[in-house]
């Protein structure tokens, strides 16, 4: 079957940045690519740092990488995905080990790999993070290698402590920062109605994600992206604001519709005739009872 949804080179996306009300420079940096020869396509958002420019090297030198690894590629795979992070890591590295002014830069990498009939991979370093709206319920899918991240999971503080903690800006892992990084990997099945959304901390610490899926569901990618960055710019500001969208076209299937039971129970359930019959017994005993 060859319909839109096979071929991820044609979703709808859209990508936005915008530096902010408060910094000079944007450090964050995004792509959206589709391969050439293959039905494939990768989706990167880098949020860079490190001072004396360092930061917005880190992620351009991130974009460009993944790109090339991920042009250079013959067929979609996890391998794939960890590859496109791994060679932003060693070329970032081997950069700031090259020039001492960006020494010690890094960077975050968000990866989604689409490739064809529902396949599709996200890798990640650091707090840049992925969510999926389906059936009008929002998740993440990544998980912030953060300080403030791995005190959430621990039940230690909440996530509305985290959004203000000093030391929130703190990351457990980043691109570039040595010679070898832990990528974390995760497979995803992609339905037709999906929405994918790839943003920086400076998009989802500004916007709760009550709202961030109320922006998302209801209007297509380029006014979602620009909504979002608009909003979180003038919310909080005082970051770079990064948005990445994507949509797998196509109806959800009405089994995706989450959250909530898969299968609506049917008011003439024999558990429910069964229970109608015993408040019938029970209303008739009660009138033989007033007579
Ligand atoms: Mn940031």
């Amino acid at each position: 079957m060859a319909d839109a949804a096979d071929d991820p080179r044609g979703f709808p996306t859209a990508s936005g940045t915008h530096v902010g009300r408060v910094r000079t420079e944007n450090q964050d940096a995004c792509t959206d690519v589709v391969h050439p020869r293959k039905a494939m396509r990768l989706l990167l958002t880098a949020d860079g740092m490190g001072g004396h420019r360092g930061g917005s090297v880190a992620a351009r030198l991130a974009v460009e990488a993944a790109g090339e690894t991920f042009a250079a590629a013959d067929a979609p795979s996890a391998e794939l995905a960890r590859r496109i992070l791994d060679d932003a890591n060693k070329r970032i590295f081997a950069v700031s080990q090259e020039r001492a002014e960006v020494a010690g830069m890094g960077s975050t990498g968000v990866a989604l790999l689409l490739a064809p009939r529902g396949r599709a991979w996200v890798a990640h370093v650091g707090d840049s993070r992925l969510y999926r709206l389906r059936g009008g319920a929002l998740s993440r899918v990544t998980e912030d290698h953060s300080l403030v991240g791995e005190l959430v999971r621990a039940g230690r503080i909440t996530e509305d402590e985290a959004r203000t903690h000093p030391r929130r800006n703190q990351l457990q892992r980043a691109l570039g920062v040595g010679g070898t990084v832990q990528v974390a990997l995760r497979e995803l099945d992609y339905l037709p109605g999906d929405r994918y959304l790839i943003c920086s901390d400076g998009m989802w610490g500004a916007i709760e994600e009550e709202e961030i899926a109320r922006i998302l569901g209801g209007r297509d990618p380029e006014t979602a992206v620009r909504e979002l960055i608009e909003r979180s710019v003038y919310v909080d500001g005082s970051d770079n604001s990064t948005v990445q969208v994507a949509v797998v076209p196509g109806e959800a299937p009405p089994e995706a519709a989450a959250p909530g039971p898969r299968t609506t129970p049917s008011a003439l359930s024999p558990r429910n005739l069964a229970l109608g019959a015993l408040a019938l017994s029970l209303l008739l005993a009660l009138l033989l009872l007033a007579l």
